[in-house]
């Protein structure tokens, strides 16, 4: 690590290496969230599945109440039935039995259907809460692992940081001011080195001059996309 040449393939191997350290931290968060919105997902199933469980048993209740009611009318008509005094009161009376019968069985009919989506709503619960389980312990998972993780990316991070002001402290006077410029607008992507005579970022070739330049440990930019140029190793 003589020339500037050395420096900046350094700077640019540090700052690329914090750039992504800083990416992993960001992603953190995020995935946590969605940890967390896979868990309320699953505990949102589980509890409209619940709902309509009870929704569909309070139904059958109601209409088994409905039916006996009819039930009762019924017994009361036919009841009446023997005592009518007339062909016309008979022929009612008749009819509202008739009338009631039909209405007893389209109740059976519902309340049978009723009872089949119940169970089978009722059959659904014990996969969705080991669903809840697992998105549960999954988070719990995440979240003990997320801890350590972002310790980690943190204390390479300052490390790297560390190392990048070692580095930039013994950059050649007359270059610190250019180069602040310039990483202060781009970052990492301030930089870039030369592969087979072209710019590695924009594969602009560059002209002889500037490869003796760059052989002389000079400052140069890429004419193309302006970043601080250095030979690889
Ligand atoms: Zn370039």
């Amino acid at each position: 690590m003589s020339g500037p040449a050395g420096l900046f393939r350094e700077i640019h191997r540090l700052r690329r290496f914090a750039h992504e350290l800083q990416e992993q931290i960001d992603r953190l968060p995020r995935q946590q969230k969605a940890q967390q919105a896979k868990v309320a997902r699953q505990e949102e199933i589980l509890r409209q599945t619940q709902d309509a469980v009870k929704h569909l048993k309070v139904e059958v209740h109601s209409k088994e109440g409905t039916l006996k009611a009819l039930h009762g009318q019924i017994a009361k008509y036919q009841k009446q039935l023997n005592s009518a005094e007339s062909k016309k009161e008979y022929d009612a009376l008749q009819h509202e039995i008739n009338d009631a019968k039909a209405a007893c069985s389209r109740l059976e009919e519902e309340i049978l259907d009723a009872l089949a989506r119940s169970e089978e709503k009722a059959a659904q619960l014990p996969e969705l809460e080991k669903a809840v389980r697992q998105a549960k312990e999954e988070q719990a998972k995440f979240e003990a692992a997320m801890q350590e993780r972002l310790a980690s990316y943190q204390a390479q991070l300052a490390e790297t940081r560390q190392q990048l002001q070692e580095r930039e402290a013994i950059l050649p006077a007359d270059l610190r001011a250019p180069y602040e410029r310039l990483v202060a607008a781009r970052g990492h992507e301030a930089l870039s080195s030369v592969q087979e005579h072209s710019c590695a970022a924009c594969y602009t070739e560059i002209t002889a001059q500037q490869y003796n330049e760059l052989q002389q440990e000079l400052f140069v930019l890429c004419k193309s996309c302006g970043r601080i140029l250095y030979l690889p190793e």
